[in-house]
C-alpha cells in the first residue's frame, strides 16, 4: 500500500518510520527542497495548490493523509475527487480554523473559554468590553507554536492589536487561569472503532511544547474521552486526532484540536504498546487499531534549535533520542527524546538528566 502525505516534515518522517515495517510506501508532497521526510519516501516537490502534482500524487497512492492542518481547502477538495482522503475535508475545514473548532465544541456542549469572532478593530473593542481583560487574540488560521497570537493584558494592548496580527480574521478568547495543560490523543478507524491514549500533561515555554508526561489513572481521563468522543463522532473522524485542554477548577476547557499526529503524542512511539504514528496509519488504511496502553512511565522532551550530543543522550538509561535530520535553527523543533522508567521518581530523575543536556551542561 502506498500512502500520500501532504507535508514532508518530521511528522511525515515518523509516519514513514512507523509504516515501513507494515509494508507501506510513502510519497510526500512538500514545496521545501529540504523536507526531512524525503529521506524515507518519494518527494513530490510542489506547492500545495499545484494541481498537476496533486494529480500525480493521487494517481500514485492508495490514499492521502496530512501531517499539518493548514492545507488549503481547495487542495483537499481537489484530491478527494481522485483518491480517499483521511481525515476528511470537513474535519480539516473545522480543525484549521479556531472559530469553526470552538463553535463546534460549543455546539457539542464541550466547555471552552469565552470567545468571539473578530473581523475588525471595532469588533475587537466590542468583544473586549464583553469578555474583559486579560484575553488572548488569535488569528483564526495558520497559528502554531504560539505564533499568530497576542495576550491583551491592559486597555493599551487592545489598541491596534487587530492590525498587529495582520488585519486577518481572528478570535478573541478569555484568558484561562489554568492550573495545567493536558492533551488527549485519540484514534478512530474507518469502521468507527475508537481508542484513547492516557492523558498527557504538557509544559510550554514561549508557546512551544517542551515537556510531555503521560499520566496514569488521571482523574479527568473519562471526562476528556467523553469530550473528544463527541467530536470524533460528529466529524465521523478517521485517523489520529489530538485535543488540547486547559485544566481549570478541577475540570477541562477545550483549547484546540489538531487533525493529525501530534507532538504531545511522540512519547507513544516507545511508551505505548502501539504508537500514534502506527495507529494513524492503521486507522486510515482500514486495519484494526493497536493497543493504546502505556508501557511503564513515559515522558517526552523536545529539542528546540539543536540536538544535545547523541553520545550523552544514549548514556541516559531508557532514553530514546529522535533526530529529525533538519537544519538546526533557533526556535525550531529538530528532535525529541522519549524517556521511560518503571516508576515516576526514576522518570523524574531521567527528565532532569536530559534537561541538563538540553541546557548544555
Ligand atoms: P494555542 O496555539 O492556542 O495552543 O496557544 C499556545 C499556548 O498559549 C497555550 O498552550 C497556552 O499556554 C497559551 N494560551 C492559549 N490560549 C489561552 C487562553 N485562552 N488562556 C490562557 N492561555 C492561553
Amino acid at each position: 500500500m502506498k500512502i500520500g502525505v501532504i507535508g514532508g516534515g518530521q511528522l511525515g518522517r515518523m509516519l514513514a518510520l512507523a509504516g515501513t515495517p507494515l509494508g507501506m510506501d510513502f510519497a510526500f508532497l512538500d514545496p521545501a527542497p529540504d523536507a526531512c521526510a524525503a529521506a524515507l519516501g518519494e518527494h513530490i516537490r510542489a506547492d500545495y495548490g499545484d494541481q498537476d502534482h496533486l494529480r500525480q500524487l493521487a494517481d500514485e497512492v492508495d490514499l492521502v493523509t496530512f501531517e499539518f492542518e493548514s492545507v488549503p481547502a481547495e487542495t483537499v477538495a481537489f484530491l478527494s475527487q481522485f483518491v480517499p482522503v483521511y481525515p476528511s475535508a470537513e474535519s480539516l475545514r473545522i480543525a484549521r480554523d479556531r472559530w469553526f473548532e470552538k463553535s463546534l465544541f460549543r455546539s457539542l456542549g464541550i466547555p471552552t473559554p469565552e470567545f468571539a469572532n473578530i473581523h475588525s478593530q471595532v469588533d475587537l473593542d466590542a468583544a473586549v468590553a464583553e469578555i474583559g481583560l486579560p484575553a488572548v487574540l488569535k488569528t483564526r488560521t495558520l497559528g502554531y507554536d504560539g505564533k499568530g497570537q497576542k495576550v491583551l493584558r491592559q486597555p493599551a494592548d487592545v489598541a491596534g492589536a487587530f492590525a498587529e496580527l495582520g488585519s486577518v480574521p481572528c478570535i478573541l478568547e478569555g484568558f484561562v487561569p489554568f492550573s495545567g495543560e493536558v492533551s488527549l490523543i485519540a484514534v478512530r478507524g474507518r469502521d468507527g472503532e475508537t481508542r484513547f491514549y492516557p492523558l498527557v500533561h504538557n509544559t510550554h515555554e514561549s508557546g512551544i511544547l517542551r515537556l510531555s508526561v503521560a499520566s496514569s489513572g488521571h482523574p479527568l481521563q473519562a471526562l476528556a474521552e467523553d469530550y473528544v468522543g463527541r467530536v470524533l463522532e460528529k466529524l465521523d473522524y478517521v485517523g489520529v486526532l489530538a485535543f488540547e485542554f486547559f485544566e481549570v477548577d478541577g475540570g477541562l476547557k477545550a483549547n484546540e484540536i489538531a487533525p493529525r499526529v501530534h507532538n504531545s503524542g511522540h512519547w507513544t512511539i516507545e511508551g505505548a504498546e502501539c504508537g500514534q504514528f502506527e495507529n494513524h496509519l492503521r486507522a486510515v488504511a482500514g486495519l484494526p487499531l493497536g493497543s493504546t496502553a502505556k508501557v511503564g512511565e513515559s515522558a517526552m522532551l523536545n529539542f528546540i534549535g539543536q540536538v544535545p550530543p547523541l553520545d550523552r543522550l544514549a548514556a541516559v538509561a531508557d532514553c530514546h533520542p529522535h533526530h529529525y535530520g533538519k537544519a538546526f535553527k533557533a526556535g525550531r523543533k529538530v528532535g525529541h527524546a522519549t524517556l521511560r522508567s518503571k516508576d515516576l521518581p526514576t522518570l523524574e530523575a531521567r527528565i532532569r538528566e536530559v534537561e541538563a543536556l538540553i541546557a548544555g551542561n
